[in-house]
């Protein structure tokens, strides 16, 4: 299929690129490059350096490449920004999600995979997650990908848009050959900061809440190996039909602590990983982990990293040879 990337240079993006270039689509890529990186994409990947707010760059593409279909990942991604900057959400997430749709509308281009998120749950009773349980979201960021998803079911309604939103829990690892992986600033994502701990950038972790109702008192969250939800990508994309309204909860099934991460990247790093205990982060829920088992009945998708260790162990590899990401952004 010729496939259109929105944030193909981002975290999940571009391994996803890959894993869709090796499964023999042909992909080209636009990015604003506001937050993704130019060297995490292949040379051989066509990028068009462009802001979906630009209904003129998206109706001229559109019109010079006869798109199959778009996996969109483009979006801003940080919770805390979005309670205080809310409108800079909705901006990116929502209403430039809505120009991108007008653009496959106008020239009929009717399959979509979208990056949607476990934080569309809120603060859910039960777990693990089901598709199924109401969604209560409770910030901007979560709100505006909820949102998205209402946008999407209308339009597979009323113009036949077939839909994959893929409901992500904890993108985390690097690619297993160690080229590229996560590279965020600021960085707010734990495993980031635990290795930048070991990798002597910090001087500790903070573990935020240790009086959470789980068996340690920290919070669980299922952690997901970035190239396993690149693969979810794939199978959602090659699975996908005009009409179609799918949402999957993408993760292992497996919740775990702040404290067993911070454990087990002690025993892959051999470095001792300074912890303190700090107050609870405002918005964070006590525990999420998926339900994915509508995913692998109706897609044959399943993670292959079930090993924590393995998805640390790959984290390491990246941040070690890139202690400063991709150093394309720093002053
Ligand atoms: N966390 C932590 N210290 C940090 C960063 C994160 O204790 O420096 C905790 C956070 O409170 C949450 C878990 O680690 O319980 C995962 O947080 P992350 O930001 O990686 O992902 P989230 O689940 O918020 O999307």
């Amino acid at each position: 299929m010729k496939v259109l990337v929105t944030g193909g240079c981002g975290y999940i993006g571009s391994h996803t690129v890959r894993a869709l270039t090796a499964a023999g689509h042909h992909v080209v890529v636009l990015d604003s490059l506001v937050t993704g990186h130019r060297v995490a994409l292949d040379e051989r990947v066509p990028l068009i350096v462009g802001d979906l707010c630009d209904p003129k760059l998206l109706d001229d593409l559109f019109a010079s490449e006869k798109f199959d279909a778009v996996v969109h990942f483009a979006a801003f991604i940080e919770v805390g920004e979005s309670v205080t900057n809310p409108l800079k959400f909705y901006d990116n997430n929502v209403s430039n999600t809505i120009n991108l749709l007008r653009a496959m509308q106008t020239h009929g281009v009717l399959k979509m995979v979208f990056s949607s998120t476990c934080a569309v749950f809120g603060t859910p009773d039960t777990m693990p997650l089901v598709e199924t349980l109401p969604c209560n979201p409770a910030s901007p960021y979560a709100r505006a990908k909820y949102a998205v998803e209402w946008a999407l079911e209308d339009s597979s309604t009323a113009w036949n848009l077939g839909y994959t939103a893929l409901r992500y829990f904890n993108a985390s690892g690097a690619a297993s050959d160690g080229t590229i992986g996560e590279d965020h600033d600021p960085e707010s994502h734990l495993i980031p900061i635990v290795l930048q701990v070991a990798l002597g950038q910090r001087e500790h972790v903070k573990i935020f809440g240790t009086d959470y109702d789980t068996p340690d008192g920290t919070c669980l969250r299922d952690y997901i190996h970035v190239e396993d939800l690149a693969a979810a990508h794939v199978a959602a994309l090659e699975a996908l039909e005009p009409g179609d309204k799918r949402v999957y909860n993408t993760g292992t099934g497996h919740g775990a602590s702040v404290r067993e991460i911070i454990d087990i990247s002690r025993s892959v790093t051999g470095h001792p990983i300074p912890a303190i205990e700090a107050p609870r982060r405002p918005g964070d829920v006590p525990k999420l982990y998926a339900d994915s088992s509508k995913i692998q009945r109706e897609l044959g998708w399943s993670p292959e990293y079930t090993d924590l260790r393995e998805i640390i162990a790959s984290a390491w590899r990246w941040h070690e040879s890139h202690p400063t990401g991709y150093n394309d952004k720093r002053k």
